[in-house]
């Protein structure tokens, strides 16, 4: 884990530090509820390493993520439909830099991508 875990808020939801309600765990990743919800479901799934950027080794911990969203959608049932997004950088909009999915759902998704 690089010196940047320090001071980050989802290395310090790893840790035990900060609270969450969680959704998902196992040894490498952890899903838990964003706190700042925009849809009815909303769950962050996070490497419990601190990446920032995904680098060719992190191919599988990154499609492991996928696949535990994949696995929440089904568990939550969210046939409707549901949306995975990624942000990286300030004009997306990032405001945590540690490399995390957003699963968002249970309401109308706007046709945008962004
Ligand atoms: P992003 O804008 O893609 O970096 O998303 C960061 C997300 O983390 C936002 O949706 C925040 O609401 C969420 N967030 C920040 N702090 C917490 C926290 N302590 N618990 C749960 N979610 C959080
Ligand atoms: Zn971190």
């Amino acid at each position: 884990m690089s010196d940047d875990s320090r001071g980050c808020v989802f290395c310090g939801i790893v840790a035990g530090a900060i609270p969450s309600n969680k959704a998902y765990e196992d040894e490498e990743i952890l899903a838990f509820y964003d706190i700042n919800p925009q849809a009815p479901v909303h769950i962050l799934i996070i490497p419990k390493a601190h990446i920032e950027e995904i680098a060719d080794g992190d191919s599988a911990l990154a499609g492991k993520c996928l696949a535990v969203a994949a696995t929440l959608a089904r568990e939550l049932k969210l046939a409707q439909g549901f949306r995975i997004v990624a942000n990286h950088g300030p004009a997306a909009g990032q405001t945590v830099p540690h490399l995390h999915f957003h699963l968002l759902a249970g309401r109308q998704l706007e046709l945008t991508m962004g």
